[in-house]
């Protein structure tokens, strides 16, 4: 088991993977991941500050899905990964 942090609320969890991410807030969590996701079709060169100004959250929040995989990020700037 991973002692894992939630990056929304914070709150410390146990979790066989690692996760940054807990239960209650995984719905919030992908409803953030699509908006990113959109504002990058819209936008495909913004870097973290950008996206967190225009969607009204912190760049650490951006940040962290890149950290996880979800995005990746080449000389500032995002590219949506490959399925
Ligand atoms: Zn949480």
């Amino acid at each position: 088991m991973h002692l894992c942090m939630c990056r929304h609320c914070h709150k410390v969890f146990r979790h066989r993977m690692i996760k940054s991410v807990c239960e209650e807030c995984k719905a919030l969590d992908d409803e953030l991941f699509a908006r990113i996701e959109q504002y990058l079709l819209e936008y495909p060169n913004s870097n973290a500050i950008q996206i967190a100004d225009a969607l009204k959250i912190q760049p650490l929040e951006v940040i962290s899905f890149i950290d996880e995989g979800r995005l990746t990020m080449v000389e500032g700037t995002f590219e949506r990964l490959e399925d």
